[in-house]
Formats: C-alpha cells, sequence, structure tokens
C-alpha cells in the first residue's frame, strides 16, 4: 500500500515539474528564474518581472537563482 502512494507521489511531483511556474526578470543580463517573486535575486531586477514555465525559463539558458533552496 505504501509502495503505491509513494508510486503515484513520484508520478504528480514529475508530471507537474514541467508546469513549474517560476519568475524570470525580463532583461538582457537576467541569469537565472525563481521560485518566488519575494526572492533577494529577482528584487534587483529593473525591468519587468514575467512568469513563465521552468522550461521556457531554461529554453532561455537560465539557471537556478543562487538565493534559492
Ligand atoms: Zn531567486
Amino acid at each position: 500500500m505504501l509502495k503505491i502512494l509513494l508510486t503515484s507521489a513520484v508520478i504528480v511531483l514529475l508530471s507537474s515539474s514541467e508546469e513549474t511556474k517560476v519568475f524570470i526578470c525580463d532583461s538582457e543580463n537576467a541569469v537565472a528564474y525563481h521560485y518566488t517573486k519575494k526572492c533577494r535575486g529577482i528584487k534587483q531586477c529593473k525591468h519587468k518581472i514575467l512568469e513563465v514555465t521552468k522550461e521556457k525559463a531554461l529554453e532561455r539558458k537560465l539557471k537556478l537563482c543562487g538565493w534559492e533552496d
């Protein structure tokens, strides 16, 4: 029973990761994406803050912000 629960939990995690929303700074100099708008990193953004899927952020060659877990 526990095994079934764990398996379905993993599936949910995997399928949701593709649709994860992240926040990015709409700047040419942006290097990172963020899980929260309150992040210390994105607060330095002087441009628009965009909410995109993680996939889009990775397409822009952005890396997970250093302030995140
Ligand atoms: Zn961040």
